[in-house]
């Protein structure tokens, strides 16, 4: 029987957020894959874990992918971590997880800390509905492009930036979204110099043009608002458009339902109109 793969989430910077299920899957695995062993070779010193460990990361996943599908398949238990947070979301672990399934082997996640959830449920926009979208292409072009594409999404919008690229990606998102569009900067978290900068696009923009942003940060926009409903068009035109529709070739039912629905009206009364 084959072994289980374990996607072990670890702490984003403060150590206490460990979990005790992670600490005892880590001890009782045959094999841990990790993205940079030193990283997590300190963090397994720290808990008093000490099992094999090989490095799986963005360059060599491909090359390792076999290498840990025969240990799971001959029956060994293999536990993947990433630098920080949960392996596969903005780091690795989704292909392996792939192959995995593929292979009918059992793919168990051990939750924990993920930069992107932190961030959301302090932020103080909606929650709901929210839609992660990491990072954003390095090149400028290519970065507002991605921005324009979502620059009309509802939903709160979850990004991760690199400090140095902040200040740019901020005026490209004033740019794209418009200044008075909410958003939060959640700068370090878990650490000791957590921050929350929250207010205005334009806000959070002057705030980092005076104050360098040093440390990880997560960028969580407010959605936009919704349209304005296109208000509904009066009867002479309703008999207008359904005249043109039938002129057009369409039954009277069918063109009436058509402007009931993109309108938002009673179909029947949108045929009673025609028949006036
Ligand atoms: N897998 C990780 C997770 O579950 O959050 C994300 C890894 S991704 C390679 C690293 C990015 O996550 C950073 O550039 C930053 O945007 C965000 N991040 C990680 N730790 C953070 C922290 N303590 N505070 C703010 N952002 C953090």
């Amino acid at each position: 029987m084959s072994g289980t793969l374990y996607l072990v989430a670890t702490p984003i910077g403060n150590l206490e957020d460990m979990t005790y299920r992670a600490v005892r899957i880590l001890g009782e695995v045959d094999l841990i894959a990790a993205e940079d062993t030193r990283v997590s070779r300190r963090l397994l010193n720290h808990f008093e874990i000490s099992k094999p460990l090989i490095s799986y990361f963005e360059h060599n996943k491909r090359l390792r992918e076999d290498e840990l599908l025969q240990h799971l398949l001959t029956g060994e238990d293999v536990a993947l971590i990433c630098d920080a947070g949960t392996p596969a979301i903005s780091d690795p672990g989704a292909d392996i997880a792939r192959s995995a399934i593929e292979h009918g082997i059992n793919v168990v996640p051990i939750p924990g800390c993920c930069a992107a959830i932190s961030a959301l449920t302090a932020a103080g926009l909606d929650t709901h509905q929210f839609s992660f979208i990491g990072f954003l292409p390095r090149e400028k072009k290519d970065r507002r492009a991605a921005l324009q594409a979502v620059a009309a999404e509802q939903r709160t919008l979850v990004f991760y930036e690199a400090p140095h690229r902040l200040k740019a990606v901020l005026e490209d998102m004033v740019a794209a979204f418009g200044e008075q569009r909410r958003a939060a900067a959640c700068r370090e978290l878990t650490k000791l110099h957590e921050e929350f900068v929250r207010g205005t696009l334009a806000e959070i923009s002057e705030h980092f043009a005076v104050n360098d942003p040093r440390g990880e940060f997560v960028l969580v926009i407010a959605g936009a608002e919704p349209p304005a409903p296109t208000a509904a068009p009066d009867e002479a035109d309703l008999a207008d458009m359904l005249n043109e529709l039938i002129a057009g070739g369409l039954p009277r039912k069918a063109a009436a339902k058509q402007l009931a629905a993109e309108y938002g009206l009673s179909a029947k009364d949108v045929y009673a109109i025609g028949l006036k």
